[in-house]
């Protein structure tokens, strides 16, 4: 679990409001959801034998017994927030975004940790491919608006309850004449949850499944017509993608189309976004039965992809410089006003010498240093220093704010 530091969490910062403004472009709005829910939650969406639910979940038992757990996804707690405050009442059509912390008990590396933190997104109430190709080039809008330009979007469909079925009889049937190729996971893996072995990052078991039947060879005519409608609309609008028949997602409550934003540069940790619909969810948890789809975005991953391009924190417009006491007063209430009226300014609070405050200007990247002492401030006159140039000019202290004011305009 990570500290975001001041140096880095600019690019937080960054990589959040842009979420925002784009996001919003599409029309959606943020919700914000608890970061503990009841463990029965994630263990009824996400499903019993997946890797989150089976080892990597935070749970814990609180003071009245209840067995709860930190959000180790964001789908889950929204769609639970969707059903239990009824929001298909006030519009059949929701599209939610969130962000904020995950928890999973994983072994910590490069681009995957304990605490990590995701920017996703929802929509709810659509079954048309359109707002699967919506979603899709919205997720490519935002990597190109934030810089990140080494990914690639494939796309896959794992089908419905009607012919998933068929697809995962086939692929046990290949499974099993290569059980002893496949690693302990894997065969575990063939009798719970066969179609995650297709998945698996070990080089054995990508080797040993090089065959397998694909998934798209088994849907069914709707889910077949459907995933032909998000490439046709994905065309349409130019929203680049590649189809990957083995991507498989982690997550059990998936049906028809599935997403990832996959990059070269971050090594075996190649998923920066992930999503799929989730048709039967809302309805399993409790809800109408209204279709879904979403993704979420890994914001540790983005920010080791936007790598150095570091983006400053802002530096003061202004730094007051004041040397004895009265002229100090002066500039404190002098400060206060500026601020107030939407200046950033900043000043030495400790009465250190002349020298000493114009290096802290300096360190700060301040344009502007106004000089005042006592002298200055019996004269009614500054001096105004401009850092780049280290030249100075005196200005009267009459209308001083309106003064600085307009100059910081000026300078930005
Ligand atoms: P992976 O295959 O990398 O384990 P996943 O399938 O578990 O990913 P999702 O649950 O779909 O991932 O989460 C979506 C995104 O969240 C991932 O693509 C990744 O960018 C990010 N993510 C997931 N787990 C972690 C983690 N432990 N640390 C940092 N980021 C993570
Ligand atoms: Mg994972």
């Amino acid at each position: 679990m990570n500290d975001i530091l001041p140096g880095e969490v600019e690019t937080w910062q960054f990589l959040e409001e842009q979420a925002r403004r784009i996001f919003g472009l599409y029309g959606f709005c943020e919700i914000r959801v608890p970061v503990v829910e009841k463990t029965e939650l994630f263990q009824r969406s996400i499903g019993e034998t997946t890797d989150i639910v089976e080892k990597e979940m935070y749970t814990f038992r609180d003071k009245s017994d209840n067995s709860l757990t930190l959000r180790p996804e964001g789908t889950a707690p929204v769609i639970r927030a969707f059903i239990q405050n009824k929001l298909h009442t006030r519009d059949p059509i929701a599209k939610l975004f969130y962000m904020g912390p995950m928890f999973r008990y994983e072994r910590p590396q490069k681009g995957r940790y304990r605490q990590f933190h995701q920017i996703g997104a929802e929509v709810i109430g659509v079954e048309d491919p359109k707002i699967d190709a919506q979603i899709l080039t919205m997720l490519t809008h935002y990597f190109a608006n934030v810089g990140i330009a080494d990914v690639e979007l494939q796309i896959n469909s794992l089908g419905c309850p009607e012919c998933r079925p068929g697809y995962r009889q086939a692929l046990t049937g290949f499974l099993e004449k290569r059980l002893d190729a496949l690693c302990d996971d894997c065969r575990r893996r063939y009798r719970t949850n066969p179609l995650r072995v297709v998945d698996c990052k070990v080089p054995g078991c990508k080797e040993a499944t090089g065959g397998a039947p694909s998934v798209l060879d088994h849907l069914c005519g709707s889910c077949r017509g459907h995933f032909a409608g998000v490439q046709e609309h994905l065309r349409e609008v130019g929203t680049a993608f590649t189809i990957n028949e083995r991507m498989v997602r982690g997550l059990d409550y998936y049906t028809k189309t599935t997403f990832e934003m996959v990059t070269s540069s971050l090594g075996s940790q190649n998923a920066v976004a992930a999503g799929g619909r989730y048709d039967g969810l809302i309805k399993d948890l409790g809800g109408p039965p209204l279709p879904g789809i979403g993704f979420a975005m890994g914001v540790e991953r983005l920010v080791l992809m936007k790598g150095d391009t570091r983006i400053e924190p802002s530096s003061p417009e202004l730094f007051l410089a004041a040397l004895g006491e009265e002229a100090t007063r002066y500039t404190f209430g002098l400060m206060s006003r500026l601020q107030r009226r939407g200046l950033h300014v900043e000043m030495d609070y400790e009465g250190k010498s002349l020298k000493a405050q114009l290096r802290r200007a300096d360190k700060l990247m301040a344009k502007r240093v106004l000089i005042i002492g006592e002298e200055e401030l019996a004269r009614r006159q500054g001096q105004l220093r401009t850092m780049e140039t280290s030249t100075q000019e005196s200005i009267p202290l009459d209308n001083i704010e309106d003064f600085l004011m307009k100059d910081a305009a000026l300078n930005r």
